[in-house]
């Protein structure tokens, strides 16, 4: 984003203005953190402002300040779409292509309203009026800090908005460890704490609100953790009836991923969920270092995300994707011996 981007920007906003933010389908901690972090900012400046959500999102997100006020276009499409059709500007948070937002695809592309991108994906649409992607930030919640700050606006960051925004760089960052955390990321989080973002209410409030089925299916994730040492990979499956049997709720399957990755010597770690109602695997690849499972699930599973965090699909069958998977790792060998 360019000086004159900020001052059109500024411009822009130094009127009142109907403001939409949207984030991706299945909001995680960076999408929901960002889009309401967002929301209380531009409240400031008197707008009228909306977060709608394609749909819902984990109960460990439901406390984040501003959670009572999101709309879900998936149940609540008309208020949602009449909003959307009436905005002067939507901003697109934590995403680089519409077809992220699963079904609101089609209102996104038929409004005419101003769009702002900030968003941290790689390969990004072109979208947008006014574009700030930057691939090298470890959040989105970084990138609306520096939105503010862009704007000269930092000292309008209070708790809620500094809340809002440790979250999603909380969670993108797996805590501060991803390759992405840079000693910039640091200082914008002291800043956060400054603001009043509560730090250890926050993690606890994240990550130490399970309940007991989740924990069981957490066990049963580990049951089914299988290892291809060859090729330093280890992949995790739930099949439908699994979820069933732990009671799973959205979200419970979040960072299990991570414990694969988290074996001594395994550099690519993959999980695979099956989803019976959407007729599809949903498939979530990590890695350490240079590998980029952004390109394998780009080429092979209709996906992609970052170098080291990516995501996608397959419309066949557990068993069948799965097998897919194996089949393509020796052409992978190298590569992942080499890290
Ligand atoms: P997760 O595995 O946690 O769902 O996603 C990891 C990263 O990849 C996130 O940044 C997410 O936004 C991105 N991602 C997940 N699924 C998809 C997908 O189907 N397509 C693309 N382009 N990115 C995805
Ligand atoms: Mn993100």
């Amino acid at each position: 984003m360019n000086k004159q981007d900020i001052i059109s920007i500024k411009q822009l906003l130094s009127t009142k203005k109907k403001i939409i933010i949207v984030p991706h389908k299945n909001p995680d901690g960076d999408a929901i953190g960002s889009t309401l972090g967002l929301y209380h900012y531009l409240l400031k400046g008197n707008h009228q402002v909306h977060v709608i959500v394609p749909n819902d999102y984990p109960t460990f997100l439901k406390w984040i300040p501003g959670n009572d006020s999101i709309l879900k276009h998936d149940s609540q499409t008309e208020v949602s779409e009449q909003l959307i059709d009436d905005a002067d500007i939507i901003f697109t948070l934590d995403f680089n292509a519409f077809h992220r937002t699963g079904n609101m695809e089609s209102i996104l592309v038929k409004s005419s309203a101003i769009k702002i991108m900030i968003d941290h994906h790689q390969a990004p649409d072109s979208y947008a009026t006014y574009m700030f992607s930057d691939v090298s930030m470890s959040s989105t919640c970084q990138m609306v800090y520096h939105f503010i700050d862009m704007l000269d606006d930092t000292s309008l960051i209070d708790a809620d908005i500094a809340t809002c925004l440790y979250v999603g760089i909380m969670t993108d960052t797996g805590s501060f460890r991803f390759a992405s955390t840079t000693s910039k990321t640091h200082q914008i989080i002291a800043q956060l704490i400054e603001k009043g973002a509560n730090n250890s209410e926050i993690h606890n409030n994240v990550y130490d609100t399970n309940s007991y089925e989740r924990l069981q299916l957490l066990g049963c994730a580990l049951t089914n953790l299988r290892v291809i040492p060859e090729s330093r990979t280890a992949y995790i499956t739930y099949s439908q009836e699994e979820l069933n049997k732990f009671n799973y709720k959205k979200g419970d399957t979040e960072g299990v991923v991570n414990y694969a990755l988290s074996l001594e010597g395994i550099v690519l770690a993959a999980i695979f969920i099956e989803d019976k109602q959407e007729g599809i695997i949903k498939i979530s690849l990590r890695s350490k270092g240079n590998f980029s499972v952004n390109e394998m699930s780009r080429l092979h599973f209709n996906g992609g995300g970052h170098n080291n965090a990516a995501g996608g699909k397959s419309d066949l069958s557990l068993k069948d994707t799965v097998e897919k998977f194996i089949s393509i790792l020796p052409s992978y060998n190298k590569a992942l011996n080499n890290e």
